[in-house]
C-alpha cells in the first residue's frame, strides 16, 4: 500500500509506504494553534516509510534540537509533517495533506484530551489519553 499526498500549491509531494500504523488525534494547545483551532489529525509512520518525492520543506522548531520540528511548504505554508528529536525513528503526517484523506478512516488514539476545548468532540470508539500513553 502506498499513500500519496502534498501541499496546497503542489510544490511538495510525498509518499508513505506500508499503510498507516498509527491513526491519532492530538488536542494539545500547540496542535490547536497549528491547526487553526481544531485538533491535529495525524498518521504516525516510521521515518523510513516516508519520503518527499518533490520539493524540500521548510522546517521550524521552537527550540531546535529539543522541540518537534514542523515541516511545511515554503510557498503555500501547508504543514505536512513533524518530527521529534526524542523519536527520530518516526514522524507524523497531517491527514488533510493526503490525496485521499478517507484512507485515514478516523483516529484510534486521542492524545492530550486534558487540553481540549469544550467544543472539541471526542471520536467514538477511540482510546483517549489525558496526556500521552505511559504518562
Ligand atoms: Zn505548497
Ligand atoms: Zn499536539
Amino acid at each position: 500500500m502506498i499513500l500519496t499526498g502534498g501541499c496546497f500549491c503542489g510544490a511538495l509531494r510525498y509518499t508513505i509506504e506500508g499503510g498507516i500504523p498509527m491513526k491519532a488525534l492530538c488536542l494539545c494547545h500547540t496542535c490547536q494553534k497549528i491547526s487553526g483551532g481544531a485538533g491535529n489529525l495525524f498518521i504516525g509512520v516510521e521515518a523510513s516509510a516516508f519520503r518527499y518525492t518533490q520539493g524540500e520543506p521548510r522546517r521550524f522548531a521552537r527550540e531546535p534540537g529539543t522541540s518537534p520540528a514542523r515541516e511545511f511548504c515554503g510557498e503555500c505554508g501547508v504543514h505536512i509533517a513533524a518530527r521529534s528529536p526524542r523519536l527520530p525513528e518516526g514522524l507524523v503526517v497531517k491527514v488533510g495533506t493526503l490525496d485521499d484523506p478517507a484512507a485515514f478512516e478516523g483516529p484510534a488514539l486521542v492524545f492530550w484530551a486534558c487540553e481540549k476545548q469544550d467544543f472539541h468532540m471526542l471520536p467514538p470508539g477511540a482510546q483517549v489519553f489525558a496526556t500521552l500513553p505511559g504518562r
